[in-house]
């Protein structure tokens, strides 16, 4: 099939790039960032590495999370004036916990025409690579970095049935599989993917016990994904009303809304939302 011209002229490109071996770079994406007008980049100096690597030559400009507001309407500018864009992080693909969506989304409510070019990714190279169920699956990126925010998220994540991908800087990976081993279990299975494409790639698991031990013992370096396996569900019998109230007034003790409470609860025992709404909303009233 003949492929239609690239770069084209008023198209923002959202362009893959490598997650560590330069040689996943596709040809594609590399004949885009030589041939296109203008390359906003997360970082300039990082991204400069790989565009001299290529020869490109095109005009840089800097696109990241401090200057979102002000590089938009400049680069929807340009789009408009029949200049050709593209949008690169510092690995993987933008828009994933990088800059990049808010820019796709200017640019399609403009009516400017967005084209990916795919390229790697952390989180769907882990999930394939750990072996772990990855017919239906929940990015989660990176967690609220501590509070009740990041309290309330992982008992989402720990009673979660489909397997769960997490990005985690290093230095915080030994506090995550902690708090995993605390609220999962240490049989759960996990696999931590360190420095995914890279010269010391790595695979630690399968369990969340056994990657606790590694981590406890080996300082962890580099880049890691964390892919959790789902939790199994609870028989919903094997839950009496009692119970249900114990567990939902233990995590609003916890300092979680009714709401949430509720919510969590039924995507671990199956029982209705509602339903277990009004059973605290009853023992709550009774209290009273
Ligand atoms: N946009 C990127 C993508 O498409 O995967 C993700 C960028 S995010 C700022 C960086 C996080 O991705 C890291 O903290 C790590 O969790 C994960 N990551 C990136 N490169 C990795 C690699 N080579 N191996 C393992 N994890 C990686």
């Amino acid at each position: 099939m003949k492929q239609r011209a690239e770069p084209a002229a008023g198209v923002l490109y959202v362009v893959g790039t490598p997650i560590g071996h330069l040689g996943d770079l596709s040809p594609r994406a590399r004949d885009l960032l030589i041939a296109v007008d203008t390359i906003a980049c997360e970082d300039t100096r990082h991204s400069g590495q790989l565009l001299s690597r290529i020869g490109s030559t095109a005009r840089r400009c800097s696109f990241h999370q401090h200057n979102t507001r002000t590089r938009i309407p400049q680069l929807l500018l340009e789009l408009d004036e029949g200049r050709s864009v593209a949008v690169i992080s510092d690995a993987g693909l933008p828009g994933i916990s990088d800059p990049g969506q808010e820019l796709v989304a200017a640019a399609r409510l403009s009516g400017c025409e967005v084209i990916s070019i795919p390229g790697p990714c952390a989180a769907t190279t882990a999930l394939v690579s750990s072996g772990l169920p990855s017919d239906r699956f929940c990015f989660e990126g990176f967690l609220p970095a501590k509070g009740r925010e990041r309290r309330e998220r992982l008992a989402f994540i720990a009673s979660e049935q489909r397997t769960s991908v997490i990005y985690e800087a290093p230095h915080r990976l030994c506090q995550l599989l902690d708090e995993l081993f605390e609220l999962c279990g240490e049989e759960r299975p996990l696999q931590v993917a360190r420095e995914l494409t890279k010269r010391h790639e790595q695979q630690v698991g399968p369990t969340v016990g056994v990657a606790r031990n590694h981590f406890q013992e080996h300082t962890p370096q580099g880049e890691c994904t964390v892919v959790l396996g789902g939790a199994v569900p609870v028989e919903i019998e094997a839950l009496t009303d009692k119970q249900c109230c114990e567990q939902l007034l233990a995590l609003t003790a916890e300092g979680m809304s009714a709401k949430d409470a509720a919510k969590l609860l039924s995507s671990k025992i199956g029982r209705s939302k509602r339903e277990l709404y009004a059973l605290l909303h009853a023992e709550t009233e009774q209290a009273d």
